[in-house]
Parts: C-alpha cells; structure tokens; sequence
C-alpha cells in the first residue's frame, strides 16, 4: 500500500487520524504546525513522541521533494528551482523578490493539457495533477532555502490550475490555516486559461482569492488558432462566468494579454480588448511574450506594446505592463522543465 503524504491532508483530517490512533486532540495541531514549519521527516518533530511516530509511519509518509536545479537572477535576484518529486517527475517554481516582499509562482501540474500554443510548459502534454502537499511542498522547500517566509503566491507555473480542481481547493484551504502557512486568501492569485464550468464553481465558493484570466485574444478564431480551450468554451461564453465571478465574490479579475507580434497586438484588438472590458471591476496585463524555441512567436516591440496600454486605458480600464523578472534565467515557466526532458 502507499502512504498518504501527511501534507495531502486538511488540519480536520489529520485530526480524525490523529483520534483514530487513539492520540488526544493537540498531537495533531503540533503535527500539522511541524510540517508547515519545513519538518522533512518524523525526526524532525521534537515534540512527538517516539512511539506515535512509530504509530504515524505505517501508513503515513512525509513528502520531500528534492531541488534539482537553482538558478539565480543577476539582474533581479528571481530564483528558479528545478524540483524533483517523490516519483522522479521534474515541476518548476519561481521565488521573485519585490518591495512588499516574496512572491512565489507554483506549478499545480506535471506538464499540462491545455496546448496554448505560446506555452512552454504544455509541449509534451500533462503527465498527472499534483497534490495539495506537492503544491504546498513548493513553497515550504523554498521558504527553506532561503530561510525567508513567502508573502504572496501566484499559480501561474506549469499546469492548469482548474483542471485539478480539487486539489487546488485543498491547497487553498492549507496554505491559509493559522495553524499552517497562514497565508491569506487577497494574497493568492489563480490563473486560469478559462475553463468556465469550473470559474464558476470557484465562484460560488466565494473566496477572496485573485482570479486570473489568460485572455490572449478578443476574436474566437484568433483566440481559438492560439488557445484550444476557446473551442470548449469560447470568449463570450467565459466573459459571461467572468461577470458571474465579480457578481459573487466582489473581486477584481486580472485580465493577461501576451503581445506575440503580429498576432492579437495590433490597434484593433486594443480597441476590441478595450470595448469588451469596458464597465468590468478589473485591471489588464500586458506580457511581452516571452519566446520559446519551438513556437517561433516573437515579443511585440516596447512602443508597440506601450501604444495597446494607451488605447485599453482610453477606455478607463486600468492596465500595466508586466515587467519582466529573471529574463536571464530563462524565468518564464516550463523551459527549465523541457530542457531537462530533452536533454535528460
Ligand atoms: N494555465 C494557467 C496558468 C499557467 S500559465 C493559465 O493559462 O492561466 C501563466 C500565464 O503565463 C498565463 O497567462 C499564460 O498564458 C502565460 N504564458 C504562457 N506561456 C507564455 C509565454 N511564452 N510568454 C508569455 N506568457 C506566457
């Protein structure tokens, strides 16, 4: 049988197991504070005692994935780790440093499924979800490397958050137990490539996470050529579960908008961008694409780019340019990923 990763686990789970092992209520708040406080094995908790560790290693285990790769920014101190996981799987996360703080950009895949054609991370398809602890796993290993707490979390690594729906859920719960991380919810931002029957279910759990869209495009075919998921779900359609989004949660959404020249960053998808936006409670952000080998897109120029955030604020929609972090080291996720499969 395998074992379950303690980290897979809510507080109230851990707790039942916890009473089923005949072990009274405080063991398992102890517990679930050590593995959030980077504890890499049953050793490592000072205050258990022998025997319940004992008791815990039957059937429970402690995931502990390895860093396989760190590359560090020269210009803007981004970190970039390469992670191993427990079944020998490689995921990717980004630490970048701000004013206010860390923000850290986790994967909540293997791989992805989606086939946005600009992506790195979706070239060799989705291998398997991550789990809750494999996604908390991330934060907790770099947190230790840098012996520094994290502020703020973006799910905007390798995969589609809302095709592992569940275990998303689960790793929102955790990341903002006190007695865990204790990361709040306006912290956290979830991007998605617009799988609406479940933006709608996020939406009616109405948390106070930052929902994300990967926009892209104003016109079904463009949209479509560029993202497959706009053939399940097309731009009226997630527009609409956008609208229901703000009607239940009061949130701003943040639109993305990757420039790839020549594709969807000329003055007409300005105003297209601008017109279908326009009266919504959200802010856009324009990224210069960032090129990948094998997609042979190209970033738009700076004026270009400067020229689309004119236009979309015309129409009073609040819009910035991202800026780019570790462009030195090959930041933007996946990449690392793909040259490590392709290379072994
Ligand atoms: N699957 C989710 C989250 C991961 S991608 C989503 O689609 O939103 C995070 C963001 O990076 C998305 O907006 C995605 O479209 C964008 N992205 C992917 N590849 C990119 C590239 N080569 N250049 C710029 N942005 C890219």
């Amino acid at each position: 049988m395998t074992k379950i990763n303690l980290k897979d686990l809510t507080y109230e789970e851990l707790l039942s197991a916890i009473r089923e092992l005949g072990e009274p209520k405080f063991r398992a708040e102890q517990i679930f504070k050590w593995l959030y406080k980077g504890a890499v094995s049953f050793d490592d908790m000072k205050n258990i005692p022998k025997t319940l560790k004992e008791k815990l290693m039957t059937d429970y285990c402690i995931s502990k994935p390895e860093i396989a790769e760190r590359l560090i920014s020269n210009i803007d101190g981004t970190r970039k780790y390469l992670l191993r996981l427990s079944d020998g799987n490689y995921i990717e996360t980004v630490l970048m440093k701000y004013k206010h703080g860390y923000t850290i950009c986790v994967s909540s895949q293997v791989g992805c499924a989606m086939g946005c054609a600009f992506c790195a991370s979706t070239r060799n398809g989705k291998i398997r979800n991550l789990s809750a602890g494999e996604i908390i796993d991330q934060i907790i290993t770099v947190q230790n490397d840098i012996g520094e707490r994290i502020s703020n979390i973006v799910m905007m690594g390798i995969g589609e958050p809302l095709d592992n729906f569940d275990n998303v859920l689960k790793f929102l719960k955790n990341v903002n137990d006190e007695r865990g991380l204790g990361i709040g919810h306006r912290h956290i931002t979830v991007s998605t490539c617009g799988l609406v029957h479940n933006i709608i279910r996020l939406a009616d759990m109405k948390l106070q996470i930052t929902l994300s869209i990967s926009l892209h495009a104003t016109n079904d075919k463009t949209r479509s050529e560029i993202m497959p998921v706009n053939r399940r779900y097309n731009i009226e359609e997630l527009l609409n579960a956008c609208d229901y989004y703000i009607k239940q949660t009061n949130r701003r959404i943040s639109f993305e908008y990757t420039l790839i020249s020549g594709v969807n960053d000329n003055r007409t998808e300005a105003v297209s961008l601008g017109k279908l936006l326009k009266n919504k409670l959200c802010h856009v952000n324009l990224i210069p694409v960032n090129s990948v080998k094998e997609t042979g897109f190209v970033k738009s120029d700076r004026e270009k780019i400067e020229e689309f955030q004119k236009t979309v604020e015309d129409f009073g929609i609040s819009a910035t340019i991202r800026r780019e972090m570790g462009s030195d080291i090959n930041a933007a996720c996946g990449q690392l990923r793909n040259k490590h499969i392709n290379e072994g």
